[in-house]
């Protein structure tokens, strides 16, 4: 199968470990234990052609707010790099008070990979599960792909119609979507 992109942009908390939910509202995980791993990603890394670059742009405002140690984000993208094929992790550690241009929606991030790794805009995508991605990637000039979930709902309807942005419900549809 060949590949209609060669580089992948992936969010981190809802697509390659479970998202936490606090109360009623969409978190991140802020100690190893909430950290799992997702093992639908685990399989679909696994079936992707070596070829592709694949990276991760997560913003993890937690770190501003004091919720989430420096050391605890550490241990888990060593880990994640550990098990994936993961070239580089680019983290926002902002929240949005700070005004930088890093935080998702911005495109910061994926502006920073694709001139740190030389990519062309329409060979690279970003997979993620918020509007942030999403609009992250349409402020870049790149096409996104957008997890389905139940927690956001909301959102998929106003995406549907756009053609820049393709809703997945799971990563077989994904690994699909991608293949050519
Ligand atoms: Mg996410
Ligand atoms: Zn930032």
């Amino acid at each position: 199968m060949s590949f209609s992109y060669r580089n992948i942009i992936f969010d981190r908390d809802g697509i390659i470990n479970d998202v936490v939910i606090r109360h009623v509202t969409v978190s991140s995980p802020r100690n190893l234990k909430e950290f799992i791993l997702k093992e639908d990603f685990k399989k679909f890394i696994k079936k992707l052609p070596s070829s592709l670059n694949l990276f991760v742009a997560t913003n993890q405002p937690d770190i501003a707010r004091g919720l989430l140690k420096k050391t605890i984000l550490k241990k888990m993208h060593e880990d994640i790099l550990e098990i994936y094929p993961i070239r580089e992790i680019f983290v926002c550690m902002h929240d949005n008070k700070d005004m930088c241009a890093c935080r998702k929606p911005k495109s910061g991030m994926i502006e920073e990979i694709i001139k740190k790794y030389n990519l062309s805009k329409s060979e690279t995508c970003i997979v993620g599960d918020s509007s942030k991605d999403v609009e992250a990637g349409f402020n870049a000039g790149i096409n996104s792909f957008l997890l389905a979930t139940e927690y956001n709902k909301d959102i998929q309807l106003k995406y549907k119609k756009n053609t820049n942005i393709c809703l997945f419900r799971d990563f077989n549809e994904l690994e699909c979507f991608l293949g050519s």
